[in-house]
């Protein structure tokens, strides 16, 4: 079963702001994020076709504060067996 990297802390990802620069924060998976704001929206929104259903990717959210932008990273995930080697 592949596991992401980022979600068991076996790897971390800077990922700089395209707006200042500046390295933003990784403010954890889109659907802990969307799940936290689901009460503003439509739940039909993000259960069809949204990214982070795809078994092979783990959707990370990333937000910078200074500019108040989000950019989602798109995080392969690795067969579990491999990482026991
Ligand atoms: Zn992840
Ligand atoms: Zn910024």
């Amino acid at each position: 079963m592949p596991v992401c990297l980022l979600c068991n802390s076996l790897a971390s990802v800077e990922k700089k702001c395209p707006g200042c620069g500046a390295s933003m924060l990784d403010t954890g998976l889109l659907q802990d994020f969307y799940d936290n704001y689901s009460a503003y929206l439509d739940q039909n929104i993000y259960e069809d076709g949204y990214m982070f259903n795809d078994e092979d990717y783990c959707i990370h959210f990333f937000y910078c504060p200074k500019c108040q932008i989000n950019v989602n990273l798109a995080v392969k995930k690795v067969d579990e067996d491999r990482l026991m080697e």
